[in-house]
């Protein structure tokens, strides 16, 4: 029996059960659709395009190597995809799950229009270790709070990873069609400095970090100066790496891993909510903070995109995300709890601003990153918690390492001075050659009464409901 095997986001070889169950059926013809709804839509990213592009060119390579070859289509999925089936004469089609409202919505309008031909639709998991019906608390509920839901995550058994195919019996089409150039697609300049691309290069990144650095991972994580995190995030989005591989081999090692697989568990945790709760990239997860009235401030969003609020953590991270297309956690958390709560601008403008530049931009894990950080999300985490700029720099970026890499007006700045430069008297400034509102603006917000203006507009809003 021939079967399409519709890639996705799972773009491996390694550990793929729908293509296992595909290649077990018979011949396999592979494709990938690529969607202008996508490519174009709220969260569109150069970034996210050019890293896609580059890695369906290293899968189309690996399924030669193989026998097979990536068909391409652009197009509606609902529409190429049974015409595709149709074509190559296949009787199934199979995909690794995808969980978003719209991979649900076109999922599901494919399975249809596959069904109305007689053409099996089968969803397999390979995008997640756990499945959401499987993560349940002890009444059958689903969890959405994190410690509960990681802790029933973590009882459940693995499967064994599976290996990739040596060989697989290919099933083709005269038109294997193209990747396009990401120029065509009218889409910006991506930027340059985004990690290679490809399950190799993804693999490469894993061994790398399962050798050794996974094991300071608790302790190194968090500082911004050092290089202390597994830089996976982009792999898992894309499926160059099985979740369930890299959780199932960091728990093999020798040392703790725990607090590394405990991330990867709020990637699983993000994305259960998603299913689970779909309106939450609409709404807050918690719908009392839907009546917060953000500001509407253009001039303060512009400052913090452009990395020019006059907190070097905040520009920081902003500089980096623009330069890379990623940025390092705690610069992302904050980065985020200053727009939504120093600015008090609606999170949900960070939340695509960041999509569009994110290498790694998930809607789940994105969304459930800035509802968090605008504590209005699944969290329980407090409104009035509000992370304060200076401090967290100081704490996690001691040496101003990671503000001096991208603010190239502070390198001068002496030591003292570099997380809080406006404190710095007019002659430190002229010999740093950093002239606060002249080379580096003054802070546009107090840190300390913004605080004390969201923690009331939050306590108006909850009061209220
Ligand atoms: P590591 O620290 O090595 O973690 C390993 C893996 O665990 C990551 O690759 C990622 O898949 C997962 N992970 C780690 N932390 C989190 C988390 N807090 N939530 C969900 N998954 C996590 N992550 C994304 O993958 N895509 C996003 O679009 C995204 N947007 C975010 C927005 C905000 C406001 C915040 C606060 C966090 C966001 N994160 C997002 C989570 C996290 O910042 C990144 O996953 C992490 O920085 C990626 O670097 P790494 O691979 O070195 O992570």
């Amino acid at each position: 029996m021939t079967s399409v095997l519709w890639f996705r986001r799972d773009l491996r070889l390694h550990d793929h059960p729908a293509l296992a169950a595909a290649i077990e059926a018979g011949p396999v013809a592979p494709l990938f659709v690529l969607d202008p709804a996508l490519l174009s839509g709220r969260w569109a990213s150069a970034n996210r395009t050019a890293f896609l592009l580059a890695s369906l060119q290293e899968l189309d390579a690996a399924l030669r190597e193989r026998g097979a070859r990536l068909h391409v289509r652009i197009g509606r999925p609902a529409d190429d995809v049974p015409r595709f089936a149709r074509e190559v004469g296949a009787a199934a089609v199979f995909v690794s799950r995808d969980y978003s409202p719209y991979a649900r919505r076109r999922d599901a309008a494919v399975a249809r229009a596959l069904a109305g031909q007689g053409i099996a639709f089968h969803a397999r998991r390979g995008t997640l270790v756990h499945e959401p019906e499987d993560v349940r608390g002890a009444a059958g509920q689903p969890l959405t709070v994190f410690t509960p839901f990681y802790r029933a995550w973590s009882a459940l058994p693995l499967r064994a990873p599976l290996p990739a195919p040596a060989a697989i019996p290919a099933a083709g089409h005269p038109d294997p069609g193209a990747l396009p150039r990401l120029e065509a697609l009218g889409l910006p300049r991506p930027v340059d400095a985004v990690l290679p691309a490809g399950e190799s290069a993804a693999r490469a990144r894993l061994e790398r970090f399962l050798a050794g650095p996974v094991c300071a991972y608790a302790d190194t994580r968090d500082r911004l100066d050092l290089a202390g995190t597994s830089r996976l995030s982009q792999d898992l989005r894309f499926g160059l790496l099985s979740p369930l591989e890299v959780v199932t081999r960091a728990r093999a090692l020798p040392c703790d891993t725990a607090k590394f697989v405990a991330e990867v568990a709020w990637r699983e945790f993000y994305h259960h909510i998603l299913w689970h709760h779909p309106r939450v990239l609409r709404e807050p997860f918690q719908q009392a903070y839907a009546a917060i009235p953000w500001r509407g401030d253009p001039a303060a969003f512009e400052a913090w995109a452009a990395g020019r609020t006059g907190y070097p953590l905040v520009d920081a991270a902003m500089r980096e995300l623009a330069a890379t297309g990623y940025m390092h956690n705690r610069a992302r958390m904050v980065a985020a709890s200053f727009l939504a709560k120093e600015l008090l601008l609606d999170w949900r403008l960070g939340e695509t601003h960041f999509m569009r530049h994110l290498v790694d931009g998930d809607v789940a894990n994105n969304d459930g990153g800035w509802q968090w950080a605008a504590s209005v999300g699944t969290d329980p985490q407090p409104y009035f918690r509000i992370f304060n700029p200076v401090l967290q720099s100081k704490k996690f970026d001691p040496g101003g390492v990671y503000l001096r890499r991208w603010l190239p007006e502070l390198r001068r700045v002496p030591d003292r001075y570099i997380h809080e430069p406006w404190t710095m008297p007019p002659s430190v400034q002229q010999a740093a050659g950093c002239v606060i509102g002249r080379d580096y603006p003054a802070p546009i917000v107090d840190h300390a009464a913004a605080r004390v203006r969201a923690v009331h507009v939050f306590e108006q809003v909850r009061n209220a409901a």
